[in-house]
């Protein structure tokens, strides 16, 4: 009897409030205060050279540990928090929280290398962006060449003017820029003509990456040579993302892919686990066995 009763409960609950509705409100609530409560956590993914294994750069990349909705990815609130007034807020938390992490894992004596953070495109419009990175770099004293900003497609295509001046300006303080999810956006090629000696890195995306194959049936692996070709042209880096198997590796190699980001290598891990990679240094993979898939 209980049992249906629990049951009808549930019913009337779902009709009267859908529970995608009550999320999106209790997630609304919950952001505003997420920051003083420390609810955000960085999960740190290593970039990997190609040729020797070595971890050469690392990602940082925002959770939000919900007391209610668990370990939430930041496509699930980063929207929220653009339409509601609170991205500059947690981008200040980001760039600090990067910062002060890269300086302590090189105060602890391992090696030192650049960290990524994500940048909204509509953040990388904002006049004092500069302005706030220097000041945050002064604060946690890292070497502008240990932080690298990821931007993409879209923010660069919005105003063209305001962001080569910032381009310029962060690359004069010293601080890198990579181009996220290259081959998705909207920017035509021209652009790049402009980027040349702007931006140091693009990161082919995962979604060339993931049908890669010795067949090549839809051209995957003809456009990520012809990307590697091209980023090696224009002086850049290449960084090949969502890498999962050796088969998608070797490809990547042969093509001269330097930087290699992906679950084949790691997944993103919480600080601790990462400053143990990094303490050995170089991740190897096994044979032809997916890697481990725990996390
Ligand atoms: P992104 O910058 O392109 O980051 C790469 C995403 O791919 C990450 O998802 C990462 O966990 C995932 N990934 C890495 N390797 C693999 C793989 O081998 N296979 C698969 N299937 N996925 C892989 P995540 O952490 O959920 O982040 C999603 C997006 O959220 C990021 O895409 C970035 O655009 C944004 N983001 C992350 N952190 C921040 C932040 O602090 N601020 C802002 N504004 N956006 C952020
Ligand atoms: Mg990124
Ligand atoms: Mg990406
Ligand atoms: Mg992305």
């Amino acid at each position: 009897k209980s049992k249906e009763s629990g049951k009808s409960n549930y019913h009337i609950y779902t009709s009267s409030m859908n529970i995608q509705t009550y999320k999106t409100f209790s997630l609304e609530s919950g952001l505003r205060n997420a920051i003083e409560l420390n609810q955000f956590e960085f999960y740190y993914q290593p970039k990997v050279c190609s040729r020797t294994n070595q971890i050469v750069g690392v990602e940082a990349l925002i959770r939000w540990n919900h007391p209610e909705w668990g370990l939430l990815s930041p496509d699930e609130f980063i929207p929220l928090a653009e339409e509601i007034g609170l991205i500059a807020e947690i981008g200040k938390w980001v760039k600090y929280q990067a910062c002060s992490q890269n300086k302590a894992w090189q105060d602890a004596g391992l090696p030192a290398i650049p960290i990524s953070i994500n940048i909204s495109p509509l953040r990388f419009l904002e006049k004092n962006l500069v302005k706030n990175i220097i000041s945050v770099l002064e604060e946690t004293k890292l070497d502008p060449e240990y932080l690298e900003i990821e931007i993409t497609e879209t923010s660069v295509l919005e105003n063209e003017k305001v962001v080569l001046s910032t381009l310029d300006e962060l690359k004069s303080i010293g601080v890198r820029i990579s181009l996220d999810d290259f081959g998705t956006g909207y920017s035509s090629l021209s652009y790049l003509k402009l980027f040349k000696g702007r931006i140091n890195a693009l990161k082919i995306d995962r979604s060339f990456i993931k049908d890669l194959s010795e067949k090549d049936p839809d051209g995957s692996n003809f456009i990520t040579k012809t990307i590697i070709e091209l980023a090696q042209h224009l002086k850049m880096n290449v960084v090949a993302e969502g890498v999962e198997n050796t088969e998608q590796l070797q490809i990547l190699k042969h093509y001269n892919c330097e930087t290699i980001q992906g679950y084949l290598f790691s997944k993103p891990v919480p600080a601790d686990e990462f400053a143990v990679l990094l303490g050995k240094g170089k991740i190897e993979v096994s044979g032809n066995h997916a890697h481990d898939t725990k996390n």
